[in-house]
């Protein structure tokens, strides 16, 4: 072992209480901490932050870290005190005060990592400060905020380049959790990073289950799932609209949920509010457009999920990535329809966007629906997506429960031919729900005006129900051979690709439609072949939960979120081992020297109070 890494690993076992580095963590360190520039590529989750911070530690000088979010900032550096270390942060939440101190102390180097949110360090006063400083190293975190492309662009961001060209000596390292090409090549461009070593991190997030499922009724699915699976566990429940996080919220609450909602329509203090609810409370389910999410480090959400379908592979996995940041199991639900598929193609048919741009947007959708319908392991998908390999994982909806497929060529090419019997019979375009009622030969008022009940395709479906109509015309629209027409009331029509299935020459495997498939219905908890360890028995979980309570009020009595104090994977080993001594304690993982003495002997007590008295 290098003489680097041994103090590294030093560093990693007695302040922040791990037994070891995780995957690339040690190559990065030790290269950031012998001076080189680095490009990190990690999922969220993966522990970006010790790869600047440890170095850090190991340099002479302060770290800076710039950042642009602001509760991120001040979590973590609630949760460096925690761990004992000499951090501080500067931004626009500051009185002058208050920022005078800090910079005082940094000159007096005093400081082991200063963050600072990006329009701070580039105004005159923050580089007259870097000029007084000696500087450790440069961490830029959530380094994608530099792509003009991407949707966390940060005009800032692009002004970054100067840290190279004003302090070439000190090391720099860019961290990001998306990791396209396109992105990779902006960073590595405009923050000079030419020279850097790229650390890509498998994105594989093992402890993710996912899971897709056809949408029904989604509030009620979606509140099925929460009591069945998650009762009392912080979760996050996306939205497309306003409206609708405002509703799900309301039923949430209204069948007794800790639930809150939140979009930009709230000021900025109500978001504020919730956010910090959200963070410090165990077991709160923020119900939420996608304005939230970024910077919310919270590492024990249990659970992500959309009522309303993604634009995108990224957006999906950046939004789910939010759960079981412990490591702990964690799932990933959604649920989609026919709607959702219409909804977001009229999004971008109707967008004010050029060309390209829209051509774009719909190949991500594509991605997105490809996703969805897949009837292979999703956790393949998604890593192809990010041009990763793996196997499948026994950990998603499809590896648990294979879907059933069917040949579902005569069904398309009957569903095809009554679209064209029905435009032609009445000189224009139906809309899905009129074709699926002649399919299947319902008299309904609109098919007897029309007229409908004696076209040739008239009952040729009765024996399908609607609902496996729906996810034949669904499956055809994201395959394009259908076409729905935004501009005249969502109509139906054939596209070039129709004529194929209509004569045989292409032919058609369907994903079977269900609405409860067994997955959706088996518990998390005794399901599958996941490699993280289930909870375990009535009485661990009684210590757990005592642990909690104790955890809450220490959070409480320190103003930080009650996870900075000890993580749950921590409390779970802890509940798990029972040790009976402090020094038996330092050997729990997140447990370094400084929790140690502050907390060891009142940990002690509680696992002395709550676990069941010995037999015999
Ligand atoms: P990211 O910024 O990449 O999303 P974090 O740096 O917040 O991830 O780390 C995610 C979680 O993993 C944190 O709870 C962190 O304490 C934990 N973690 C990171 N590295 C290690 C390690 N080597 N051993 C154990 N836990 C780790
Ligand atoms: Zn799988």
């Amino acid at each position: 072992m290098s003489d680097t890494l041994a103090r590294a690993t030093r560093i990693l076992q007695d302040v922040f209480g791990y037994p070891e580095f995780r995957g690339q963590q040690a190559d990065i360190v030790t290269h950031v901490a012998a001076g080189g520039d680095a490009l990190v590529l990690m999922p969220t989750g993966g522990g970006k932050s010790l790869c600047y911070q440890v170095p850090a530690l190991l340099r002479d000088g302060v770290g800076v870290v710039v950042s642009p979010l602001i509760a991120l900032m001040q979590d973590q550096v609630a949760a460096l005190h925690e761990a004992g270390v000499r951090a501080e942060f500067l931004n626009s939440t500051q009185d002058w005060q208050q920022v005078q101190a800090i910079e005082r102390r940094a000159r007096a180097g005093e400081l082991d990592l200063l963050y600072m949110a990006p329009e701070r360090l580039l105004a005159e006063r923050g580089i007259a400060l870097l000029d007084q400083l000696e500087v450790a190293l440069f961490a830029i975190d959530e380094a994608h905020c530099v792509s003009q492309w991407g949707h966390d662009f940060r005009q800032e961001y692009l002004q970054l380049a100067v840290l190279a060209e004003r302090y070439p000596a000190v090391p720099r390292i860019a961290l990001t959790a998306t990791a396209d090409a396109a992105t990779r090549r902006e960073m590595i461009q405009r923050l000079h990073l030419q020279d850097a070593r790229t650390f890509v991190e498998s994105f594989d997030r093992p402890n993710i289950r996912y899971r897709i499922a056809e949408k029904d009724s989604p509030r009620r699915q979606l509140l099925h799932f929460i009591r069945e699976e998650h009762a009392g566990e912080s979760g996050i429940v996306y939205c497309l609209s306003r409206k609708s996080v405002e509703e799900t919220a309301e039923m949430l609450v209204k069948e007794g949920i800790d639930a809150l909602a939140y979009h930009a329509g709230f000021t900025a203090t109500e978001r504020k509010e919730r956010q910090n609810r959200f963070i410090e409370d165990d077991g709160v389910v923020m119900v939420a457009t996608i304005a939230f999410g970024m910077g919310i480090d919270k590492p024990d959400v249990r659970f992500v999920a959309h009522l309303d379908l993604p634009k995108s592979v990224e957006g999906y996995y950046q939004e789910t990535g939010r759960a079981g940041r412990d490591g702990q199991p964690a799932e990933a639900w959604m649920v989609y329809g026919l709607a959702d598929v219409v909804q977001q193609r009229r999004l971008i048919e109707q967008s004010e966007a050029e060309e390209p741009f829209k051509r774009a947007a719909n190949a991500k959708l594509d991605a997105m629906l490809g996703l969805c319908e897949t009837v292979r392991c999703r956790r393949q998908y998604l890593l192809g997506y990010f041009d990763q390999v793996g196997e499948p994982c026994g950990n998603c909806d499809n590896c648990l429960a294979p879907p059933a497929q069917h040949d579902g060529t005569e069904a398309a090419q009957k569903l095809l031919s009554c679209i064209y019997r029905c435009a032609k019979y009445s000189g224009f375009a139906f809309g899905a729900q009129h074709i699926i009622d002649v399919l299947r030969g319902k008299r309904t008022e609109k098919v007897l005006e029309r007229g409908h009940d004696s076209v040739s395709t008239f009952g040729i479906g009765a024996e399908v129900d609607e609902t496996q109509w729906r996810a034949v015309l669904r499956q055809l629209v994201t395959l394009r051979l259908v076409a729905i027409d935004h501009d005249h009331w969502n109509v139906l029509r054939l596209t070039d690709g129709s004529r194929e299935v209509l004569t045989g020459a292409r032919r058609l495997t369907l994903r079977q439609a269900a609405a409860a498939r067994p997955a959706d219905r088996r518990r998390r908890k005794t399901a599958g072949t996941h490699p993280v360890a289930a909870p375990g028995s009535p009485q661990e979980e009684a210590v757990f939960q005592a642990l909690r309570a104790w955890r809450r009020e220490v959070a409480r009595e320190h103003g930080v979120p009650a996870y900075t104090v000890l993580h749950d994977t921590s409390l779970r080993e802890i509940a798990r081992r029972l040790p009976d001594s402090a020094a038996l304690l330092g050997s729990v993982a997140g447990i370094g020297a400084t929790r140690l003495v502050r907390y060891g002997d009142a940990i002690v007590q509680v696992v002395r109070a709550a676990r069941p008295a010995p037999i015999g």
